[in-house]
């Protein structure tokens, strides 16, 4: 596959920002290349705009060559940019499932640019016949959220590599939740496919969404096209700084994953007794969806008692459902004791 002629034709022959990051890179002991103030150290320098240091222990961590590592601000940048890269506005279509993650469509309709909807069965799992069926030459990307949210299942792992193998476009899955989920990750396939691309991100299991950092794995061509066009200093130095940080700390990361999987499989536990609750669906995630008889009901008594979750009702396939973030023991056992006196 040749990514290079999947991208809209001026994405092919722009000429990116230089930027005097870019064109300096080494040591020096005087810069005076950049406009800076020289007070107020080390702020007043623009950061790296690669994040080298940053990817090479992203690198380390996940076992993917730095080159193969784009980071954005949150998993939102590069959600914009694969779309605003290889998708012509009012040409080119997006195919996605449905229900899922918000910001594709989003995306795609400030760019101009048509989703297709495929909806999941009745299980929320895949059918890759429809998948393929929606998609026509003009399709670019096919996005697919495992485990998937509002819905916090995993896809099918075989039918995920049988769309990523037979679709002439590029295949975005979407990893956020990852890290509470039983199943690897595809990042151990992505040498073997030039048109996958893995989005990870901190705001999850990393517990950082407030530095918005988000990470896209991919082959070397789709990376280099996302750096062509992406902000010129789109991380800054506190998330690059915060980030380094967190990543010294993997222990405290993996003991947080740990607690919020046995407080998710506690929460369901409990959430399943209480008469007004019609289903848990089964998750890989950091919430639940909980299907109820009278969903909005529970949504404006769990607000008036200090308790926000996400009412989903409107959202296909999850009719009467409220998605419930996995807070801290102590949170969990509130909305558990408040919820007690509703019965
Ligand atoms: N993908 C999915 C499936 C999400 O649910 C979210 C956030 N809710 C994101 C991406 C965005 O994450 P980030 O904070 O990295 O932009």
């Amino acid at each position: 596959m040749n990514i290079n002629n999947l991208l809209r034709k001026n994405i092919q022959t722009l000429k990116p920002y230089s930027s005097a990051r870019d064109e300096y890179t080494g040591e020096a002991m005087v810069f005076l290349d950049a406009n800076e103030n020289p007070f107020n150290e080390p702020y007043n320098r623009y950061p790296d705009p690669l994040q080298n240091e940053l990817k090479e222990k992203i690198s380390e961590l996940k076992n993917i060559p730095a080159k193969n590592i784009f980071l954005g601000n949150g998993s939102d940048e590069p959600i914009d940019l694969l779309i605003r890269a290889f998708c012509e506005p009012g040409v080119d279509n997006i195919v996605t499932i449905n229900p899922t993650y918000g910001m594709y469509q989003v995306a795609a309709d400030i760019s101009g640019v048509e989703l297709r909807k495929v909806s999941l069965n009745n299980n929320f799992d895949l059918d890759v016949t429809n998948i393929l069926d929606a998609t026509n030459k003009n399709t670019k990307l096919i996005f697919l959220c495992s485990p998937n949210n509002p819905t916090g299942n995993s896809l099918n792992k075989n039918a995920i590599l049988e769309i990523v193998k037979s679709f002439n476009g590029i295949v975005i899955i979407d990893e956020a939740y990852i890290d509470f989920a039983p199943d690897k990750s595809f990042l151990s396939e992505l040498n073997r496919y030039q048109n996958l691309v893995i989005l990870q991100t901190f705001s999850k299991a990393w517990g950082m969404a407030g530095i918005r950092l988000g990470m896209a794995f991919a082959s070397t061509e789709i990376v280099d096209v996302l750096n062509k066009i992406k902000y010129p200093y789109n991380i800054n130095i506190l998330t690059q700084q915060k980030a380094l940080e967190l990543l010294e700390q993997k222990d405290k990361v993996g003991n947080w994953v740990k607690l919020i999987i046995a407080e998710r499989e506690k929460m369901a536990e409990l959430l399943k007794e209480f008469p007004f609750v019609v289903k848990i669906y089964p998750s890989d995630a950091n919430f639940l969806l909980v299907k109820m008889h009278d969903a909005k009901g529970i949504y404006d008594y769990l607000v008036e008692k200090g308790i926000i979750v996400r009412d989903r009702s409107n959202v296909h396939l999850c009719e009467n459902s409220l998605r419930i973030t996995i807070g801290s023991p102590k949170e969990n056992n509130l909305l558990i004791t408040v919820m007690e006196n509703l019965i």
